[in-house]
């Protein structure tokens, strides 16, 4: 077989691919992993790492190559200072504490990683208006897809490394002393091969392109859940199929996801509408079903694209008024590439979004007569609050009274699954009884750690960071075993 891009460097006479290291998925966690076990290794210099990819080029990067990828961290580098004792409410006790202060250690070491292989980082003092997340956020300058290119920049240019494109991983292989030695893949050819390798990284995100364990694990009409990007829909969980076969354990909460609230007239990904703290949001049957305000939009967003997903029959609207434009900043929280829905009274509005005229204006009506006297302060929590109404609104509530009138549809679309693989604080992949699988690296997405709400901005850097550490960990591994076993 040729030794060109795209095509494995199979040695013609034993099928061998000589490789240290395969890993699956190029997403930054896989990228990570790969950059960072070749430079572990460059001492010794020969091993090889491959690195598989079911997209083409042109798509590379799975969910990655779609995220803003904001980092919830401070202006100096370091993960939010709440992130464990979050993890540990949000999750009530359920979530690897230990995993999460390795995170917190090493955020701001993954951030110089980043850096040094041509990731450009900046720091926003001001995140969006409203947004909570320590202020303000980090993330890199050409967000996601930044990470994606200049991680594979890395590697395309090293000559121990190989990409391989729309080559899917099927299943793991095991050696008699039960080591994973190596991944089935399947090629644009059909044929299954496999790659051997003693060592191998499942970094393949979630599950979330994946109709049918969708339905298994979140229930009934899971599958009327679009994905939020065309990378998403690349994720579709063999990572934890295979691992579980060879005896994997599993970790993080199977039946939840991080479902967001997007606009259903577009096919632009990461269409979110997180305005809806200055306005109200009304299903299908014209009524308020959720506090828009009881915290800022990057605390409930999830919380509203769960609910408009699987209470709601994906069908909600954020209803809005000339106070709502008014606010600094509304505009750039609407992440949608269609304008909103606008008309001079609630009713011709009501008749254009296709839901009750008369429902909408009670509705309208009920909330403006139930908010209690005081300020509006949109840019902090500011207790202008209902009374009397249910569901309440706990901040930012002021009368929706002057046309013109908006609106933007929303529906819930997923971005990723909870449930994944069980790993320690190296992403080695540890059975039920809590053994490290030999040869078995898991990082990124396609590990679970999350349990009832996401604290938002960590997804990326966790797989930034524990991509970082399973590749480090492989080739300290490879060069302990080559000391024990001098090369012949
Ligand atoms: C629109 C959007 C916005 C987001 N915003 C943020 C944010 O602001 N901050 C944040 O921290 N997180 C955010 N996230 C979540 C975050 O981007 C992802 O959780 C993270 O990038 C996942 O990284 P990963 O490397 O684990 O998986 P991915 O980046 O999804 O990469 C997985 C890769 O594996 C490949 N693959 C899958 N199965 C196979 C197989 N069998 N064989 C070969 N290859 C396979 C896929 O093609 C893909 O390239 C967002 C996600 C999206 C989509």
């Amino acid at each position: 077989m040729n030794v060109e891009e795209g095509e494995l460097r199979v040695d013609d006479q034993t099928g061998d691919s000589h490789a240290g290291l395969v890993v699956i998925g190029m997403g930054c966690a896989g990228l990570s992993a790969a950059v960072s076990y070749l430079e572990a290794s460059e001492a010794r210099g020969r091993d090889r790492v491959i690195v598989l990819e079911r997209s083409t080029s042109e798509e590379r990067g799975g969910s990655t190559r779609y995220t803003s990828s904001w980092f919830r961290v401070t202006e100096d580098r370091e993960l939010d200072p709440d992130f464990v004792t979050d993890m540990e409410s949000f999750s009530g006790g359920l979530a690897d504490l230990e995993y999460c202060r390795t995170l917190a250690r090493e955020v701001p070491d993954s951030i110089a990683f980043l850096e040094q292989h041509g990731v450009e980082y900046t720091y926003f003092k001001q995140g969006l208006p409203n947004g909570n997340t320590g202020g303000g956020l980090g993330m890199p300058a050409r967000s996601g897809r930044g990470i994606v290119e200049g991680l594979a920049a890395v590697l395309e240019q090293h000559e121990r490394a190989e990409l391989l494109y729309e080559m899917e991983a099927v299943r793991l292989s095991v050696s008699d002393e039960g080591r994973v030695d190596g991944v089935a893949v399947r090629g644009p050819d059909g044929l299954l091969r496999v790659l051997h390798a003693p060592a191998v990284v499942i970094a393949s995100g979630g599950f979330e392109g994946n109709p049918r364990m969708l339905t298994q694990y979140l229930g009934e009409r899971a599958c009327d859940m679009p994905v939020i990007s065309p990378g998403t829909g690349n994720n579709r969980g063999e990572g934890i199929v295979m691992a579980v076969d060879v005896g994997a354990d599993t970790a993080g909460q199977f039946d939840m996801a991080h479902i967001e609230p997007t606009d259903p007239r577009t096919t632009k990904p990461d269409a979110v509408i997180y305005p809806y703290t200055y306005g109200i949001v009304v299903n299908r049957d014209a009524r308020r079903f959720f506090d828009e305000g009881k915290d800022s939009f990057d605390e409930t967003f999830e919380e509203l694209g769960y609910e408009i997903w699987h209470n709601q029959g994906q069908t909600a609207f954020l209803i809005g008024d000339q106070t709502s434009l008014s606010v600094a900043g509304f505009n750039e929280c609407v992440f949608s590439d269609k304008p909103a829905v606008t008309a001079e009274t609630l009713p011709d509005l009501a008749r254009q979004l296709g839901i009750d005229p008369d429902a909408l204006v009670e509705t309208v009506t009920r909330y403006n007569a139930a908010i209690a006297p005081g300020e509006l302060d949109p840019y902090r929590f500011d207790g202008k609050h209902t009374e009397n109404l249910e569901p309440p609104k706990s901040n930012w509530a002021f009368p929706i009274d002057s046309p013109p009138f908006i609106a933007y549809p929303m529906t819930g679309s997923i971005c990723f699954t909870f449930g994944g693989l069980r790993t320690d604080a190296l992403g080695r992949v540890l059975t039920p009884s809590g053994r490290p699988i030999p040869g078995l690296y898991a990082v990124g997405e396609v590990t679970g750690v999350y349990y009832h709400k996401y604290p938002v901005g960590t997804s990326v850097i966790r797989g930034v960071t524990f991509g970082r550490l399973a590749g480090a960990d492989a080739a300290a591994v490879a060069a302990v075993g080559a000391a024990a076993q001098p090369v012949r």
